[in-house]
Formats: structure tokens, C-alpha cells, sequence
């Protein structure tokens, strides 16, 4: 390991399933170290995590049973960024618009309502205007995609897409209903990575006194 290694953030990657790789990918291209996290003790030494795309109904499941569901949330509240793309979205979600009731890790001020989309528009793509990230949009693609039905005056929405919030921030938390990590655009990886330089410790402090950033 250089010199250099040290001071890239390191990022987990929780890694019960889905798109694991191409985040690991997508992190590395925007200068972070990564590794896998299927365990609780995985978690030790982190900067920050990626939740990735999936089922989250699995995730609950599988992750709830060996306890990372509960070590997760308490990192999550102890300060630990977090990046959660479409189910990673869901289960950073507080709370589930319809539908019955599932394991969540929570921690965002947001309602989602998952497969939004509807049969029809299962699976799309879609330009993403992310007015943080300027031009050009994002090219979204959408997997039985949840949307954000309700967000909480904590939260800042980063996208929409037909009228309904597909990407959103809360500090050092953000979430996307769309998978940035199976297209080359790495700009939303970078924006999390960028979070992470100050160390978990400054976002500790953020989460505990910090600013609130305004609804939108
Ligand atoms: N439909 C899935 C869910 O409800 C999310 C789909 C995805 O992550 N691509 O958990």
C-alpha cells in the first residue's frame, strides 16, 4: 500500500447482493478504497458504506437475520455516511408508503413507495436533471424503482423525475431511486466520496448539532 492509499476513503460495500461490483467500479474510479461487507465486524474502520440495488425484502431478510441490519443502523446513527441506490434507497427510508411492513435499516426523513413505477414502466431509462451536478442530466435507469413519496424538512431533493422525487441528500446521506452505478457516470459516487474527506468524525459532529439543509 502507497502513502496515497492512506489518505483515499475507504468505503464498504454491503454486500448481501445486487449490482456489487459495479459499485465497487464506480467507487475506485472516484479514488475510494473499497471493500465487501457481508458481516457485522466488516463494517469495523469504515468511512462510509454503499447500500446497492436488489430486493430489499431479501435484504431485510438476509441482513436481519445475522444482525448487520441492527449494526448498520447504529453506525448509520453513530454518524456513518451512507450512499443507497434503489432498494439501498428503501432501506435507509424512515418509513413505506402501502404495502405491509418490512425490516428497514432507516435513517432518512423520507417515505418511499416501492415498484412506483408501475408494471407498465418496470424497467426504463430516463435523462435525470440533477441540478447539483449541472449539466448534463444523468442517464437514470430505473429497475422496479421506488420513488420518495414524502421527505421531512431535513432532506434535500437532488432529482425528480415525472413529478416524483428520484434522488435526495441529507448531509452526508444520499439516496438514489436510479442505478448511477451500471453507467459510466460517476458524478453522484464522486459527490458521496467527496463527503466522506472530512472523516466519519466531522460527519459525527454534522449529525449531532449540524445545519440542516432546507426542503425544496
Ligand atoms: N423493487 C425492488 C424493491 O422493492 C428494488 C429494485 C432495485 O433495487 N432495482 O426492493
Amino acid at each position: 500500500m502507497s502513502a496515497d492509499d492512506l489518505t483515499r476513503p475507504r468505503v464498504g460495500v454491503l454486500a448481501v447482493q445486487g449490482a456489487v461490483s459495479e459499485h465497487e467500479a464506480a467507487l475506485a474510479d472516484v479514488g475510494a478504497r473499497t471493500s465487501r461487507v457481508r458481516r457485522s465486524d466488516e463494517l469495523d474502520g469504515l468511512d462510509g458504506l454503499v447500500i446497492p440495488g436488489g430486493e430489499s425484502t431479501t435484504f431485510g431478510l438476509v441482513a436481519g437475520e445475522s444482525g448487520l441490519l441492527d449494526a448498520v443502523r447504529e453506525r448509520i446513527d453513530a454518524g456513518m455516511p451512507v450512499f443507497g441506490t434503489c432498494a439501498g434507497l428503501i432501506m435507509l427510508a424512515d418509513g413505506i408508503a402501502g404495502g405491509g411492513p418490512q425490516p428497514l435499516v432507516g435513517g432518512m426523513d423520507i417515505t418511499v413507495r416501492r415498484n412506483a413505477f408501475g408494471r407498465q414502466r418496470a424497467s426504463f431509462e430516463a435523462d435525470v436533471d440533477v441540478p447539483a451536478l449541472g449539466d448534463p442530466p444523468m442517464r437514470g435507469i430505473f429497475i422496479r424503482a421506488p420513488w420518495i413519496e414524502a421527505a421531512g424538512p431535513s432532506v434535500e431533493v437532488l432529482a425528480e423525475h415525472a413529478g416524483h422525487i428520484v434522488a435526495a441528500r441529507d448531509r452526508t446521506r444520499i439516496v438514489c431511486a436510479f442505478h448511477p452505478e451500471l453507467t459510466g457516470d460517476r458524478r453522484l459516487h464522486r459527490m458521496f466520496v467527496e463527503g466522506l474527506r472530512g472523516g466519519s468524525a466531522a460527519a459525527d459532529e454534522e449529525h449531532k448539532g449540524g445545519t440542516r439543509v432546507g426542503a425544496q
